[in-house]
């Protein structure tokens, strides 16, 4: 079976990436020896500009087919923000919670300054966008891209998923994405639907 070796350290992604798989048509492995290699600058003002930085980057080192994402949520009344800096958000902004405890994961963090800029504003639409790029010996093959519509909550609901997701309202189904299963989250995600688009590729790509 054909082997994608992912590019990411992140663990959401890379179970978001199991699910993808389990439907068989290829196998997504973490890319061996990923954390020996230098990360490279994600400095690209785009999705697309920062997934086609990385699959470069990280097919340079083997020669395997390697997948890299590049993903973030963009909230309308932030202006699109916090986008490509999503993992960022809460850093960039030197954002310290009320009450700070060194244990605060980087994604909950990022959660509460996201509640604290969008305090009393009513219009809550975002969107999460996904670029997924498979390169080979330092080249990218294909580009393809997901996204998904939701709103944000003014508190967190559910366990599941990572990121944003405990604040990510998924109107047409009442739950927010970390209240869904994995498979439904692959159903109808931004990684999910770029993950669909990029198997559709496949055939011509490998030819
Ligand atoms: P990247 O590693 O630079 O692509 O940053 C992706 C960031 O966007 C993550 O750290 C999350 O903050 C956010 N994000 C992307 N995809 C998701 C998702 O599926 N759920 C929740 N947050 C996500």
């Amino acid at each position: 079976m054909l082997t994608l070796c992912a590019a990411t350290t992140n663990p959401g992604k890379l179970r978001d990436f199991s699910v993808a798989a389990a439907e068989g048509e290829v196998a997504v492995e973490p890319l061996p020896g990923l954390k020996e290699i230098p990360a490279p600058d994600e400095n690209e003002p785009t999705f697309a500009g920062n997934a086609r930085l990385k699959a470069e980057h990280y097919s340079r080192f083997t020669n395997e087919l390697v997948l890299a994402d590049d993903s973030g949520l963009e909230v309308d009344a932030l202006n699109g923000q916090p986008g490509v800096r999503s993992a960022r958000f809460a850093e960039d902004a030197g954002y310290e919670s009320p009450a700070a405890t060194p244990a605060l994961s980087t994604d909950a963090r990022n959660n509460l300054y996201l509640l604290d800029r969008m305090r009393d504003i009513p219009n809550r639409t975002a969107r999460y966008h996904c670029v997924l790029a498979l390169a080979r010996n330092g080249s990218v093959l294909v580009t393809t891209d997901g996204s998904v519509d939701g709103e944000i909550l003014d508190a967190p609901r559910g366990t599941g998923g990572f990121g944003y997701d405990p604040l990510f309202w998924l109107p047409q189904l009442g739950l927010t994405m970390a209240e869904i299963t994995r498979e439904e989250k692959h159903a109808l995600s931004h990684r999910g639907r770029a993950f669909r688009a990029l198997l559709a590729e496949l055939p011509s790509i490998l030819r």
